[in-house]
């Protein structure tokens, strides 16, 4: 609500003029009405006039370099206790400076009936779309919640699955190694029962290969072993 401060009530205390200039809002050029002051340059605006300014433009008034409002309880204060107005609307009541918006809206013997439904309208609309917003945003945060649940469920499965996977990859590589071994040693124990001649390097070479087959095969199995273990106890841990 803008605030003229034509209706100012002037008392013996107060200088209007004096009050005019301390306590106007630069945005609407009427009195601050629930004054927010900036928290950087500490000027003060009204609620309504900021929150739009707010909105529009993302910054302050006076262009400080970083913005932030708050609530001016303080001076809110002060000016309820040193602010009188006559009422506009002419029903001759004095009203205090915290109680204007509620006079000349609802409590003045001269609001129109009329009015005062369309306020009481307005006001039942208004409170319809927060509560549908309000609901909305409870069922996109249960939706949420359960998709996250089922998230923690999926992970689990998961890793679950990727552990059964390495075990089995663990055994393939040990099969293959083992399956290659065999065979180069079928080989040299076909060919000696075949009495094929060997080459005396030939035989050497074999019997070098043979023989570090087995042990990369064995070396394989311990590591193998460690790892099973390893996982074994893992899986034990998990259950
Ligand atoms: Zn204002
Ligand atoms: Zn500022
Ligand atoms: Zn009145």
């Amino acid at each position: 609500m803008y605030i003229d401060s034509a209706y100012l009530q002037r008392t013996e205390e107060s200088n209007i003029d004096d009050i005019e200039q301390l306590f106007t809002c630069s945005i609407c050029e009427g009195i601050l009405n629930k004054p927010y002051q900036c928290k950087i340059c500490q000027n003060n605006f009204c609620e309504h006039c900021i929150k739009e300014w707010e909105e529009k433009n993302h910054s302050c008034p006076m262009r400080c370099s970083n913005y932030s409002f708050e609530e001016n309880i303080c001076l809110f204060n002060l000016l309820s206790n040193i602010l009188f107005f006559k009422c506009q609307k002419g029903c001759g009541t004095i009203i205090p400076y915290s109680k204007l918006e509620e006079h000349i809206n609802y409590t003045c013997p001269n609001v129109n009936i009329q009015d005062f439904r369309q306020k009481f309208e307005d006001l039942s609309v208004e409170f319809e779309n927060y509560k549908i917003r309000f609901e909305t945003k409870k069922y996109t945060n249960l939706k949420l919640k359960k998709c996250y649940e089922n998230l923690i469920v999926e992970n689990a499965e998961i890793k679950a699955q990727i552990r059964s996977y390495e075990n089995v990859i663990n055994e393939l590589n040990f099969q293959k190694l083992y399956d290659l071994g065999e065979i180069n040693l079928n080989n040299l124990i076909q060919r000696i029962d075949k009495n094929i001649v060997f080459e005396k390097e030939d035989l050497i070479d074999e019997k070098i290969f043979t023989k570090l087959n087995i042990e990369k095969i064995k070396r394989e199995n311990n590591i193998l072993n460690r790892k099973n273990e390893r996982l074994e106890n893992k899986i034990k841990l998990l259950k």
